[in-house]
């Protein structure tokens, strides 16, 4: 049976739960619907033994699928994956079938991510009204009017991405589209800077902006100035961020299916137009025992989890024909992690240091290299993906073009009682408001599992300032492990992130959080070390500036 605390239980209740369903039965649900695609490749004898171990890792709380698959998976709904790209080219007519497609996937609680660079800039000839285009930034407000729609009767708010190429036109435009802190409230947005950005931006040196209509240049730009205004947009506001473009095209698995020029609304899975990616966490609190990691238990749980997961493209109910295809042509999958900073407090290792990154280094790299064993041997089962021989795979064996992601886990990570994804504690103590007003001290369990008490002063020095440091009388050593987001260095962040990148097949998605005084320059810094770091996507936040970023915590309402 399933232990879940007070706040997963209302969670569910809030948006996971089928009318009379209680939360066994959810996950009951979950492991049958998820376990029938075992009947296309055997004897219903191995559906009902992977139905099994499905639903024993999720009620272990060991692992869990990404929010679609837990509220759809057995319904009449039946769509299971978060990520999706959708392609936007440059007519009228595709662009409101992208809006539509849009519409229909956030119904059912998944994200979209766009690029925005194939429309022609704005003051553009159009040829068949004789008026002028009205630019990329233009059109997303319509898709930004239609997520705003179906914010009320779908499951979940939903998120966007928007990417633009540096070298459209319309980049300035795009670049401070936020900036006002009201506009494009339902979207993150991207810059996809290339390499040859990065270079100028160094070394000095313009970039050509070139409408994508006609391959002409249109005009050049300083690329050092264009970083700054990127920058300058992001303190504002914590966007634009930053993907870097031609790093996630050296690792795009099927480079002869497209380039990839954007992700999904978080970042941690770049695709092609009508791809989609279903992502699931083990949670890594639950692999810790007795101050030490169990090597064979998460071996276990990846295994268990790269099945799950490739299920689901089986059972899913696509939204669209063409989605449909390139989901079973690819098999993308994105098993991630939770739970990082609990599994470290655990270990009593701060996350700001060389130890933490070398674990983060050697734990990704164990679940990388055990998902692509285990894709492989589900190869031999169920065949390759079809798309093999057009990808970087050709000649192997592997059922899935990318097994790995690091998904931010916002919700799901609340569910299974952990810490979301591969980032720091945000605080150690705060006083919540709970409806009718009420104010209710929280203090981190961790904490308290650590210090056994706190003196009264303590308390109210830590639900005051939300962090451990101005406590008297707390031993150093467990200040040191329990550091928040904002007093560990950028650094530290990007530290992490790459550790974890180096690992990791798709995207991985963290924030870097910076204190209140950092400044622009800071944040360029951060941006070009990214660049140097070989991420694949940057997105900082900077304490106090506006609710610049998508808030996609409403599942927590
Ligand atoms: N997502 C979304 N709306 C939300 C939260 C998430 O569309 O309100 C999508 C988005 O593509 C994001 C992905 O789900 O990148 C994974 O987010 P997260 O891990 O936080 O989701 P969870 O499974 O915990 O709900």
């Amino acid at each position: 049976m399933v232990k879940l605390s007070e706040t997963a239980i209302e969670i569910l209740k809030a948006r996971y739960l089928r009318p009379g369903e209680t939360p066994q039965e959810l996950f009951e649900r979950v492991a049958r619907a998820v376990s029938e695609a075992e009947l296309l490749y055997g004897p219903a004898s191995q559906a009902a033994r992977w139905e099994e171990e499905f639903l024993k890792v999720m009620e272990n709380l060991e692992f869990l699928p990404n929010s679609p698959t837990l509220m759809n998976a057995g319904t009449p709904l039946g769509q299971l994956a978060a990520c999706f790209v959708l392609p936007v080219e440059d007519s009228i007519e595709e662009i409101f079938a992208s809006v539509s497609l849009m519409a229909k996937i956030q119904k059912t609680g998944g994200g979209t991510g766009f690029s925005f660079s194939r429309l022609r800039p704005k003051g553009d000839t159009v040829k068949s009204t004789n008026g002028k285009a009205s630019g990329p930034v233009s059109f997303m407000k319509v898709f930004n009017c239609a997520t705003d729609a179906i914010k009320q009767g779908g499951k979940r708010r939903g998120a966007n991405m928007g990417v633009l190429s540096v070298n459209h036109p319309d980049v300035k435009e795009f670049i401070t589209c936020k900036t006002d802190g009201k506009s494009f409230q339902n979207f993150n947005i991207s810059v996809a800077c290339t390499d040859d950005f990065f270079q100028k931006a160094l070394k000095g040196g313009e970039i050509e902006l070139i409408n994508p209509r006609d391959g002409k240049v249109w005009s050049r730009v300083k690329a050092d100035e264009l970083l700054d205004l990127i920058a300058e947009s992001a303190w504002k506001t914590g966007d634009p961020g930053i993907l870097y473009i031609d790093e996630i095209n050296r690792h795009n698995p099927t480079p002869a299916l497209g380039r990839i020029e954007a992700t999904n609304p978080c970042g941690e899975v770049p695709l092609l137009p009508y791809e989609e990616c279903n992502l699931g966490s083990i949670n890594l609190s639950k692999i810790v025992e007795k101050g030490r990691i169990n090597w064979e238990k998460l071996e276990r749980l990846v295994k268990v989890a790269v099945r799950f997961l490739d299920c689901v493209i089986d059972v899913n109910r696509y939204p669209h024909p063409e989605i449909e295809k390139m989901a079973k042509g690819n098999r993308k999958i994105g098993l991630g992690v939770m739970g990082w900073a609990e599994l470290l407090i655990e270990l009593e290792i701060p996350y700001d240091s060389e130890e933490a990154v070398e674990l983060a280094e050697r734990l990704m790299g164990f679940i990388n290299r055990k998902a692509f064993e285990a894709s492989a041997e589900l190869a031999k089962q169920k065949g390759s993906f079809p798309n093999i021989d057009k990808s970087v795979y050709r000649g192997k064996t592997l059922r899935n073009a990318t097994r790995t992601s690091i998904a931010p886990t916002g919700t799901i990570s609340m569910i299974a009682g952990t810490t979301p994804s591969i980032e720091p504690l945000f605080a150690v103590g705060y006083v919540k408001r709970v409806l009718g007003g009420r104010r209710v001290p929280f203090i981190e369990p961790l904490l308290m599992k650590k210090v056994k008490e706190l003196s009264l002063q303590q308390l109210k020095e830590i639900l005051e300032s939300g962090t451990l440091q101005r406590a008297e009388g707390i031993p150093e050593k467990i200040k040191r492990i329990f550091k928040t987001a904002h007093e560990i260095a950028p650094e530290w962040h990007l530290k992490i992130q790459a550790a974890f990148q180096k690992h990791t097949d798709n995207a991985v998605s963290k924030t870097v959080n910076l204190p209140k005084s950092a400044t622009p320059e800071d944040i360029k810094e951060i941006f070009i070390t990214g660049y140097k770091l070989k991420l694949k996507g940057v997105t900082v936040f900077r304490e106090g500036s506006k609710e610049g970023v998508v808030e996609f915590k409403v599942d927590q309402e």
